[in-house]
């Protein structure tokens, strides 16, 4: 299985029939995982304006890129939930599944139908589905126990299986629960702990269903926003600032009940969704697009338990980017220690990070933005997802093809996705999936994935 992640642009800019030739041909693609649903510019659209146009596609900045449906959305699906499904205007009269699926399936090529959990503020209806913060305040995310999400999301499952001939169906959600949110433990944003989620009527019912006081979880994250506040100011606690982060968790063991309340939301999303397809259309595949942040923050990666994924998952789309790893590990670095981890100096931080998650030798922190991560990373991660996972869940890595980074970091060249792809099949990968989007890899980089491909073939 070598697959590749495209957005409807690409084949309304260079034509359907000419891109998948391109893609068999250039990078020895056998499956398209086409963007079907976003908000976001990380796999739909064409670069956002400050990222250089690759040497294809439209030589021109999409401003006005929205996202939604990019295939078409049938309204009688979405009775049971309020939010609004928007077909993409971006593409007026197009739609990308029914556009793609019949030439790719005459030359032998399969089609994934590729969603995520991004959305934009002005979506109708997202405001009766937003999670609220501690403070009672919503906020601009979907929580993923209201039933106006789950319906959207198992909505969204039903339409494509029942109106495209598709091949499967990967969805993806990069997010995480409040305690990891309250920490800042990603690459993401700094720490906001007054602004985690979810205290929503429906969170608030569950947690009282499992013994868990919604006050006391509330009064936990208070005070964690009163801690992370004073570090984040540049002030250190007389006990500093690990111990006194342990005080509040022995306190307030709640907010740790909360951390495991949200996962348990994301992974029944999980749960009904794969069930939904298997009702549906018990042959194909559905799976999961795992966020990068497995790889940078051991929070995070303590909530990712392959093993637990078996009963629902046919395959993990496990994230490993090793171009974009470097920049994004020195992120997360600077996130943690600026609260957990202030008590170490931020080489001590990325040093500890290493060591919990099992990364020898790996480069320091003055060299990772600029070096990335390596090979052997690659190797070591897809060995630890594919041991990880029970028999019959396949794991196909994701593979860092020019996803864009900071001035002065990493970029990357052919000679890194070819030893990329190697290191994925080393490691007993059983497919790759080149990422984030075909608009933003240069063609040399995709020749090098088709010959590391067909090298391995070969041997
Ligand atoms: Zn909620």
């Amino acid at each position: 299985m070598v697959g590749i992640q495209i957005g409807a642009v690409s084949f309304v800019d260079e034509g359907t029939e000419k891109v998948i030739d391109a893609l068999r041909e250039m990078g020895g693609v056998n499956a398209l995982f086409v963007a079907a649903f976003t908000y976001g510019r990380g796999i739909a659209g064409r670069q956002p304006r400050g990222s250089p146009l690759p040497d294809h596609g439209v030589q021109e900045y999409d401003d006005a890129f929205r996202g939604g449906n990019f295939a078409t959305p049938h309204p009688e699906l979405y009775r049971r939930t309020r939010i609004a499904p928007e077909k993409a205007p971006d593409h007026p009269g197009y739609d990308v599944l029914a556009d793609v699926i019949p030439p790719a399936h005459r030359r032998g090529v399969k089609v994934i139908a590729w969603f995520e959990d991004v959305f934009r503020k002005d979506v109708p209806g997202l405001d009766q589905a937003v999670e609220t913060d501690p403070h009672g305040r919503p906020t601009a995310r979907l929580c993923l126990r209201n039933p106006d999400t789950r319906e959207f999301w198992l909505a969204l499952v039903e339409d494509y299986l029942r109106h495209y001939d598709l091949d499967g169906l990967m969805w993806g959600s990069e997010r995480q629960g409040p305690l990891d949110n309250a920490l800042g433990a990603s690459h993401g944003g700094p720490a906001r702990p007054g602004e985690v989620g979810c205290f929503c009527s429906h969170c608030l019912a569950a947690a009282r269903a499992r013994g868990i006081d919604p006050e006391r979880a509330r009064e936990g994250f208070l005070a964690l926003e009163r801690w992370a506040g004073e570090l984040m100011a540049g002030r250190r606690p007389a006990d500093g600032a690990f111990v006194t982060f342990w005080r509040i968790l022995v306190d307030y063991p709640e907010v740790l009940g909360w951390e495991r309340l949200w996962n348990e939301g994301l992974r029944d999303t999980y749960r009904e969704m794969h069930a939904r397809a298997r009702s549906l259309a018990p042959g194909k595949p559905i799976g999961w697009h795992i966020w990068h942040n497995n790889s940078f923050s051991p929070f995070y990666r303590a909530e990712q338990d392959y093993a637990a994924f078996g009963p629902y998952s046919d395959f993990l789309k496990v994230v490993i980017y090793n171009n974009c790893a470097g920049p994004r590990m020195a992120h997360y670095v600077r996130n943690l220690n600026a609260t957990l981890f202030a008590d170490l100096s931020p080489e001590e931080t990325l040093q500890l990070t290493y060591k919990l998650q099992q990364y020898p030798n790996e480069k320091p922190l003055e060299r990772i933005a600029r070096e990335g991560l390596g090979p052997d990373y690659v190797r070591r991660e897809t060995r630890r997802a594919v041991t990880g996972v029970p028999a019959g869940v396949k794991i196909w890595p994701g593979i860092d093809v020019d996803i864009p980074t900071g001035a002065d970091e990493k970029k990357t060249r052919p000679e890194d996705v070819a030893a990329a792809v190697e290191a994925a099949f080393e490691g007993g990968a059983h497919g790759i999936i080149l990422s984030r989007k075909y608009s933003e890899m240069t063609l040399a980089n995709l020749r090098a994935a088709g010959q590391a491909v067909r090298g391995l073939v070969r041997a």
